[in-house]
């Protein structure tokens, strides 16, 4: 039973909880006011009941002592005004015997056994099919001592209380029906953007990222919501998924042509390396720098794959990560000329140290490998007390890249001279992997270069 409800559409479910919830909250509101209306008007029938025996004991006992029953029955206008249409009020002697009688629409009820002992006496009788209340009381007219019997007929009450509940009943179920009809609207309304949203869904994984889903619904709720989330983790994931193919698919032709060299070079040592030296030492140097050239390509290409989240602690000296990068690469290339300029208090920029080294590591590296004379290199960091990024520009005097490249060379495997005659073995990755790392610390960076003049890098690091 459980699980049949669980199963249900959520359509079934919406309408389902809606009907229930209005049935029992409108089923308890009618059963608690029902209640309450029949004690009020059962109530009011009796006081009126005892109303009216009270005006009647009071006009008998207000005809004095020498009044009789004949002559109060021949004059019954006055009696007649005190009771209501429906009343009938009868006298009896002790005995049992009719004496007098006003009105006349209901028959005679019993009398009670043990008359000698009551004043006032009521009870509910049923008197020929209908209810009625039934008041019993000892009157004196004038020497006369009887048993006044009033018939209070309760058909009003019940009439009104059948209409009470019929209209309830009318009511309920107009109101459910309607709450229900309002309800499946609603579900319908909700539910077809969901619908929509499950329908493209099964389109995408029948067909790739090929189409993009339309959906017509604009409110800006959470159904809206979640579709707007849809639609951009759709777009996100077909950016990555298309950048993804680009990486396999350049990664294969890079390597690719290594493998090819290397491949050749081992053929000629195959065939002619035996008889010349030469050729043999010429091969094997070659064949050793493409290996080398592929295994810092495979590990770049990692390093741009891992893609590990953010330090949010991380917090770097930016003076002391470019001291330690510049010691590094004066071993390598000794007649590099470096001069640092720092402006303003030192601060601790929000980055890894090791991200930060591989940064300058990267573009450092490149302004003394791409310029064939010795490049001057300037480095000057500002500390600004009310900006936050601090800033770091890096500029050479170098050959400078022409603008028809500067824009591509963020790009993985972009090299400006991409011919392999190049002395220069790059393998077009080192400026990617610095972008990798200066979007993932939210680094701004940014280039211009003059051809012959120089090339210039600005980045602008959060302060920690
Ligand atoms: P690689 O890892 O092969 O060095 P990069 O992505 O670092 O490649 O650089 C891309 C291209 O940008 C290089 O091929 C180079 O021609 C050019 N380049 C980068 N920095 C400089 C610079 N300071 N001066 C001249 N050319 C540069």
């Amino acid at each position: 039973m459980k699980n049949k409800l669980l199963n249900l559409s959520l359509k079934s479910k919406w309408m389902l909880a809606v009907g229930v919830t209005i049935f029992v909250s409108y089923a308890l509101i009618s059963v608690v006011l029902y209640i309450a209306l029949q004690t009020w008007l059962i109530h009011n029938e009796e006081k009126n009941a005892l109303r009216t025996v009270d005006d009647m004991t009071t006009y008998f006992e207000s005809q004095g002592n020498t009044v009789t029953v004949q002559a109060l029955q021949n004059n019954t206008a006055l009696m007649k005004a005190i009771l209501n249409q429906e009343q009938t009020v009868r006298v009896f002697n002790l005995d049992g015997i009719e004496v007098m009688r006003i009105n006349d629409a209901a028959p005679a009820a019993q009398l009670p056994k043990n008359q000698n002992y009551f004043s006032t006496m009521i009870e509910k009788q049923t008197i020929s099919g209908s209810e009625n209340y039934v008041i019993h009381r000892v009157v004196q007219i004038g020497q006369f001592q009887g048993i006044m019997q009033l018939i209070h007929p309760l058909a009003a009450f019940q009439s009104m209380m059948n209409y009470i509940l019929t209209t309830i009943f009318i009511i309920g179920f107009g109101a459910i029906l309607f709450s229900v009809m309002i309800s499946y609207y609603l579900a319908n309304m909700l539910m077809k953007p969901l619908v929509q949203l499950r329908d493209a869904m099964s389109f995408v994984r029948r067909n790739g990222f090929t189409a993009q889903p339309k959906f017509d619904y604009t409110a800006k709720d959470e159904i809206g919501d979640l579709l707007h989330m849809y639609r951009t983790l759709m777009n996100e994931l077909e950016i990555s998924f298309t950048k993804q193919q680009q990486f396999v698919a350049d990664a294969s032709h890079e390597l690719r042509t290594p493998i090819q060299v290397i491949e050749g070079h081992l053929s000629l040592i195959k065939r002619w390396g035996k008889d010349e030296p030469e050729v043999m030492e010429e091969s094997l140097n070659t064949s050793l720098t493409e290996i080398a050239r592929m295994r810092k390509m495979i590990e770049e290409l990692l390093q741009l794959a891992r893609r590990e989240q953010a330090d949010e602690q991380a917090s770097a000296d930016i003076e002391q990560v470019y001291e330690q990068v510049k010691e590094e690469l004066l071993q390598l290339y000794p007649n590099a000329e470096f001069h640092l300029t720092v402006n303003g208090d030192k601060t601790a920029a929000s980055i890894t140290e090791h991200a930060l080294a591989q940064i300058f590591r990267n573009i450092l590296s490149n302004s003394i490998r791409y310029n064939s004379n010795v490049p001057n290199l300037h480095v000057t960091i500002d500390y600004n007390e009310l900006q936050s990024p601090i800033s770091v520009t890096i500029d050479d005097n170098g050959i400078g890249i022409s603008e028809q490249h500067l824009p591509h060379i963020f790009d993985r495997f972009y090299r400006v001279d991409a011919s392999r005659t190049n002395k220069v073995a790059g393998t077009g990755l080192g400026l990617s992997i610095t972008k990798m790392l200066a979007d993932k610390y939210e680094v701004e960076i940014d280039v211009e270069s003059k051809l012959q003049k120089g090339t210039f890098f600005y980045l602008k690091l959060l302060k920690k």
